[in-house]
């Protein structure tokens, strides 16, 4: 219903659009789409070739039984394919195009420059170890139920035959590789033996094949075991002894000129890095002056007349601990989440915030032992090739934990955090989006869609839905929101120092801790992750401040016509885009 009156509204805007300059635009239009999108199914069908290991990931099984040995070959392949391709883009005029489609072009682009950037420029197929693992792709087969275990194996026992290969390559491509990727590479791949042993052998056991091709696939597989251990061992024993941090070793740190560009890639923002980095360091100095006035005003309720902190993060801190102890019961977790989804329905619907669809409501469940992990609560939604599955709210167990553990986990994610997780994670957060983004399907953008906007748009909600008056404007929400919103903003100023700024493993604890009231063990953690990853961390601020500095561009430009509720609809129909698109496309359409 809703896609329906989108795709109406858009049409006629385009037509509105059209008219004032060319009566022909709007048929050149549809003639543009129709080719584009027949580019783009030759595109993807041929992407899949390249990369068969990507689309095993995303649900698309034609090319399951084949492992690309990433030599000096399949790097030229993949830069072949990015010139063709881009070459053929070039006969687009993108004006021309609908808004849909000018994205789709957008990101195809986008890829396939950021292609020839990480192979020419980044070179992280050459400093990297952890690149290659062939483990996950591996454990795919045999985990993912999308056909009949004997063929899944068909495909295991055929790419078993290049694993020699593979980490022969790989041994090749490595020079001066970083410390901590060499030693995740050695940690991973160790932790990928078992997938050939004991996790096949139970597989096989399932299995009706002739005893002798169950003897095969096993020689094969030990053959690939000791591949594998071979590689470990030549990382453990040659390479990794002879690195020295800045000498024999790349560093892990990229610096300014590669983070830039891989910013712009990775994230597609309308700012730079630079920019979103001083943006971060300006909101933590707001976040923690307001949250001083907050834990003052809180003092007296529940500290009634002891002495006070003199130091503000000191002040604050304290009042966060004794917050936190208000928390669910660890046999209660789950309920407590699957009873707060109807109340965010209720409120978002009572102050007419954006539209929901009661058909599509979210399923809670325990997070699957296969999956189990880090993260307390998280939405599994199915992928590009398997859109009628159901999408799931996944919620931590505690059911392992001794008494202590659960009582931290609780503390951390207590009354009030983790009502701002559900936001996050589920309504109006990422599944509400989710559900938008799949009304105008695009595998384009469930492919490459933007991880700036999809974290952004669950970041930013957070903030909308508390000034909206969720949580009736309680000192105590508002305090436990800045704590958790701290927590996205010093992510930026991480990646960014730690990168950039060449910042101390010292001086990052120091920020996360003292800073933005993190435990230690969260903070090392992610102390680990900053030195594994670059970007992917200002991912979350960055989105954040681009929809929430458009949303006030918007406010400012249509005065009294701003309506909220349009906004984020409109704003959610072109899917997960980068936002600068989405800007673009909104601000165009504001002009005719
Ligand atoms: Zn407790
Ligand atoms: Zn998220």
């Amino acid at each position: 219903m809703l896609y329906k009156k989108l795709c109406l509204l858009l049409l006629a805007v385009a037509i509105l659009a059209s008219c004032k300059n060319n009566k022909n635009t709007a048929y050149d239009t549809k003639e543009n789409d129709e080719r584009f999108d027949r580019f783009k199914s030759r595109f993807i069908e041929e992407l899949w070739k390249v990369y068969p290991g990507w689309a095993n990931g995303v649900g698309y099984h034609k090319y399951d039984s084949i492992l690309v040995i990433p030599d000096g070959n399949s790097r030229q392949n993949e830069l072949n394919f990015a010139k063709a391709y881009l070459d053929s883009l070039r006969n687009f005029k993108i004006a021309k195009l609908s808004a849909h489609n000018q994205i789709d072009y957008r990101l195809i682009e986008n890829q396939l420059k950021s292609t020839e950037w990480n192979i020419r420029q980044f070179k992280q197929w050459q400093w990297d170890p952890s690149m290659y693992n062939v483990g996950e792709s591996f454990a795919l087969l045999l985990t993912e139920n999308y056909a009949p275990l004997e063929n899944r194996l068909k495909s295991f026992a055929a790419k078993l035959n290049k694993v020699e290969a593979y980490y022969a390559a790989a041994k090749e491509n490595i020079n001066q590789p970083s410390i901590p990727h060499t030693e995740l590479a050695i940690a991973q791949n160790r932790g990928s033996l078992d997938i050939f042993g004991a996790m096949l052998e139970d597989s096989l056991k399932k299995v009706n094949l002739p005893e002798t091709e169950k003897q095969t696939i096993r020689a094969n597989a030990n053959k690939a075991i000791s591949a594998i251990q071979q590689y470990v061992n030549w990382l453990e024993k040659d390479v990794r002894p002879g690195l020295v941090e800045g000498k024999t070793a790349r560093s892990f740190r990229i610096e300014k000129e590669l983070f830039d560009e891989k910013f712009q890639f990775d994230i597609q923002s309308g700012y730079t890095a630079e920019e979103v980095y001083n943006k971060a360091v300006k909101r933590k100095e707001e976040l923690h002056t307001e949250m001083a006035k907050l834990a003052n005003q809180l003092w007296p309720k529940y500290f009634a007349n002891q002495p006070k902190p003199q130091v503000n993060l000191a002040l604050i801190r304290k009042v966060i601990d004794t917050l936190s102890t208000t928390h669910a019961h660890r046999d209660s977790f789950q309920l407590s989440v699957e009873k707060q989804l109807p109340e965010l329905v209720k409120f978002i619907n009572d102050k007419n915030l954006l539209y929901l669809d009661p058909k599509k409501p979210l399923v809670v469940r325990q997070t699957p032992d296969y999956m189990a992990g880090f993260s307390v609560a998280s939405i599994n939604s199915p992928g590009p090739y398997d859109k009628e599955a159901n999408t799931y709210y996944n919620v931590g167990s505690l059911k392992d934990y001794t008494p202590e553990m659960a009582e931290s986990h609780l503390r951390e994610y207590n009354k009030y955090t983790l009502q701002i997780i559900n936001i996050h994670e589920a309504i109006p957060g990422h599944y509400t989006q989710l559900v938008y983004s799949n009304q105008s399907p695009s595998l384009i953008k469930s492919i490459f869609g933007n991880g700036a906007m999809v974290e952004g748009w669950a970041v930013y909600t957070e903030r909308m839905m508390l000034e909206e008056g969720y949580g009736n404007n309680s000192p105590e929400m508002w305090l436990m929101y800045y704590k958790w919103h701290l927590r996205a903003v010093c992510n930026t100023i991480l990646d960014y120092s730690i990168h950039v700024k060449n910042m101390s493993e010292k001086d990052a604890l120091d920020l996360m801790i003292r800073e933005a009231f993190q435990q230690e063990a969260e903070a090392k953690g992610k102390w680990r992750r900053a030195t594994l990853s670059q970007v992917q961390l200002c991912s979350y601020f960055t989105g954040y401040t681009e929809i929430y500095d458009f949303r006030e561009e918007l406010k400012k430009k249509q005065g009294d016509k701003f309506n909220l509720k349009n906004f984020h609809e409109k704003f959610l129909s072109y899917g997960s885009a980068p936002v600068k698109y989405i800007r673009e496309l909104m601000m165009e359409e504001l002009k005719n």
